[in-house]
């Protein structure tokens, strides 16, 4: 937007000095700003829940209760519930022998229902702030009080409706509901001052907004122009406008962060050339042919998908995305044989030293006797042992070299430095989240770095790069975060593989989960139990592992042996007790959440996780992704207090917590989709906790849901692409807006490309 003549809000009919310092608090400097601050959220008379209809659901929403079509109902409860009610009575109770006082203020609506706020801070303030008979927007976390069978709400946010407001309201108007922060309060700025203040600058500020969007973009989309889009979000005249005028918005910003990517994807593309692969390999048809199971269709058709990849000229840059168990690993496979044919090297690289080993391990199972050269790089190697590594490495006599992260691309103390790659044409990294782009680009500029030799071309050679991830991520996530990405799914398991049977036990009946833990290792099977924390903390007591692997032996167990792995061992004893534990050493395997990732233990079939509600979403998944690795029927124990029955908390965070975690359990119970989960899971913590925002990049959208708006993502995702390649460097005239725009947004991205 432009603001060549800013005009300063003081001057603004209405404003004045401390109004409008009030406003600079908030951001709001110009009229321009003002006209950028956007209605949170409407009032609209057909559309507000009633009273009655959130007693009704706040009433049902108890625990365990078994009709899971409640579980949408709640996340609800999560986000801010608005209901506009009228001010029915207000009443003031002292407690704490008299020297504090609460204000209990109750509200009803045509509706029936009633419902009641509660303040215990600045009691004087609300007193005379509210009036009875007056009506009020009241937003926040209501919960039902048992006792008194009461909706209450305890320090709600509370938007006065004036006269002139309940007018609009009682005629079905939308009211558009902006954010009042205290300090607007202090000077007595309401939503209805907001609002004209705003109406007092648009007429003259429309005019200067600039339209971002290429026009036949806005024609074919039949987006309204930006200018439009101001005007609906400020004065809707209907719902659907308001829904028009959101969607472009939604549509611009994620239009912008979609152009990002696709020149950032782009920029990778034409100024690399490609290792040339061939995909007929005599080593991946000789694997094929001796697999003891079928490929599942999804793994032939992203095996596919790579080999197309391999022959492009282009580097890929590839997310391979499959819950746990879905057989990525072989996928991957595949992919590096068929390089290895065409005379490249191969890395695969693990998050830990653990994993690492299981793939070296089980790589080299299914390479037995087909002299491929696997290599391992990890810690506490012999120095002559690591020597003679690199030499294989350098000499390109090595055809896999398996190890960590930290072994390729971590700091100066590592081996990377001194380790030279021979012609790179393959790098897998398993499990991504841990992974941003900063990183890929370092790999790349490794694998680059192995091809230097090579001057058949001015144009530096990358190797392709296959990044796979058994951390279900949401398709609208991935399209976002990993927009320069392409994105295969594995989204089939192996045939005969069983749905792993998860139950929510409490801990008063726990004795029964051991009955059964015995008699499955009576079977011939083996359990994990796992426990969140390595010892006894002072300040949560949780069930620590150490303690209760001592505990468990000797009182629960004794005719079994157990084991126990958790993080704080070496990294040769945590190897040491996975080995022991895979070849049925133990019965039970005692752990903290290291035994998360990867691990495989096909004969493990029970998994019990105690205090369980300690668990995130996705941990807990990945946690359960380590039984149910075999043929047999396996069980999924999520163990909670007894007290998780009941929702008691009173404490609005409270509340919320305990929710979230029910919710959890719930979703474990319901579902082995690690997508679906993953959207649970995205839903409760918001998709910036999911990715972790800072490292995935991911802005902050105003209007965007990650979750619900996966249709616009979409088609911003194809037409920003469309646009950046039919104008790379968006140097046509009637992108020009558009390429300003962009650089405004996203300047500090400008190195990438040539946009500028
Ligand atoms: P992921 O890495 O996706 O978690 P893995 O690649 O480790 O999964 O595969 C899990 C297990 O399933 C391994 O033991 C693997 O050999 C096996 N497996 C892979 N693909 C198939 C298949 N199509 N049918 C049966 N078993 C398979
Ligand atoms: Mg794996």
């Amino acid at each position: 937007m432009n603001d060549k003549k800013p005009l300063a809000l003081q001057f603004i009919r209405g404003v004045g000095p401390k109004r409008a310092e009030a406003l600079a608090s908030a951001g709001l400097l110009t009229a321009s700003d003002m006209l950028r601050y956007f209605p949170r959220s409407y009032i609209d008379r057909n559309t507000v829940v009633t009273l009655a209809e959130l007693a009704q659901s706040l009433r049902r929403d108890t625990l365990f209760s078994n009709d899971s079509s409640k579980l949408s109902a709640e996340f609800s409860v999560k986000n801010e519930i608005t209901v506009v009610a009228r001010i029915k009575k207000i009443r003031e109770n002292s407690f704490g022998g008299g020297k504090r006082s609460m204000l209990i203020i109750s509200l009803s609506d045509e509706s029936g229902g009633s419902a009641d706020m509660v303040f215990f801070q600045m009691v004087n303030y609300f007193r005379v702030a509210f009036k009875e008979g007056m009506l009020v927007v009241v937003s926040g976390l209501p919960e039902f009080e048992e006792k008194y069978r009461k909706v209450l709400f305890h320090h709600p946010e509370v938007l006065r409706i004036d006269e002139e407001d309940e007018e609009l309201y009682k005629e079905g108007k939308i009211i558009p509901k902006y954010k009042i922060t205290q300090a607007m309060k202090n000077v007595h700025l309401s939503m209805r001052q907001i609002r004209s203040i705003v109406e007092e600058v648009i007429e003259q500020e429309i005019p200067k907004i600039k339209e971002t969007l290429p026009s036949s973009l806005l024609k074919k989309l039949a987006l309204p122009a930006m200018s439009e889009a101001v005007r609906l979000l400020h004065f809707p005249d209907s719902t659907d406008a308001v829904e028009r005028a959101r969607f472009r918005m939604k549509f611009e910003e994620l239009f912008f962060f979609e152009i990002m990517l696709a020149l950032r994807k782009r920029g990778v593309k034409v100024l690399e050339r490609g290792v040339i692969i061939d995909p007929k390999s005599t080593k991946a048809r000789l694997l094929l042919d001796n697999l003891p199971f079928e490929l599942t269709s999804a793994q032939k058709r992203v095996i596919r998908e790579i080999a197309s990849d391999f022959q492009s000229g282009k580097p890929m840059n590839r997310l391979l995305q499959g819950d746990v168990g879905s057989g990525k690993t072989l996928v991957a496979l595949f992919g590096m044989l068929m390089a290895i044919d065409s005379g490249y090297q191969t890395l695969l690289m693990a998050p830990t030293e653990i994993l690492a080993e299981q793939h070296y391990h089980t790589l080299k199972n299914f390479l037995d006797g087909s002299g491929i050269e696997i290599v391992q790089l990890i810690g506490g190697q012999k120095a002559k042992m690591r020597r003679e590594i690199k030499e294989k490495i350098v000499t390109g006599q090595a055809n896999i070299i398996i190890g960590t992260h930290a072994l390729f691309s971590g700091n100066s103390t590592d081996v990377s430095r001194t380790v030279d790659y021979h012609k790179v044409g393959l790098i897998v990294v398993d499990e991504q989240h841990r992974f941003g782009v900063m990183q890929r680009a370092k790999l790349r500029e490794m694998g680059i770095q192995s091809h230097s030799t090579d001057k058949t071309s001015t144009m530096p050679i990358s190797p392709h790069i296959l990044v796979m991830s058994a951390t279900p991520i949401p398709r609208t996530l991935s399209m976002t975060v990993y927009g320069d990405l392409d994105i295969s799914v594995i989204d089939q398991m192996p045939i005969g593989r069983k749905s792993i049977k998860t139950q929510v036990v409490f801990e008063s009946k726990l004795d029964e989960t051991m009955e059964f833990i015995r008699s499955e290792i009576r079977r011939g099977r083996q359990a994990y139990i796992v426990y969140p924390l390595v010892e006894k903390s002072e300040k949560v007591e949780l069930k620590s592992a150490v303690e209760h692997y001592e505990y468990l032996q000797r009182e629960v167990f004794s005719e079994f042996k157990l084991g126990l792995l958790h993080g704080q061992m070496f990294w040769y004893e945590k190897d040491d007790a996975m080995k022991a534990f895979k070849n049925k050493e133990f019965h039970i395997l005692v752990a903290t959440t290291v035994v998360e990732v990867g691990i495989d233990v096909p004969n493990a079939t029970v998994m019990l996780i105690e205090n369980a509600e300690r668990f995130g979403l996705s941990q807990l998944h990945q946690l359960r992704g380590r039984v149910g690795r075999g043929g047999e029927q396996s069980y999924c124990f999520l163990a909670t207090k007894d007290h998780f029955r009941f929702l008691l908390g009173k404490k609005e965070q409270d509340l919320s917590e305990r929710k979230a975690s029910i919710i959890r359990l719930k979703t474990m119970e319901e579902t082995t989709d690690g997508f679906k989960i993953a959207e649970v899971d995205m839903k409760l913590r918001g998709p910036g906790d999911v990715m972790g925002t800072r490292q995935s990049g991911l802005p902050d959208f105003e209007f965007t849901d990650l979750v619900r708006d996966f249709e616009v993502i979409e088609i911003a995702k194809q037409e920003a692409f469309a646009l950046i390649d039919a104008d790379p460097h968006l140097r046509k005239p009637e992108h020009e807006e558009t390429r300003i725009e962009f650089l405004r947004q996203y300047a500090g991205e400008k190195g990438f490309f040539d946009v500028a």
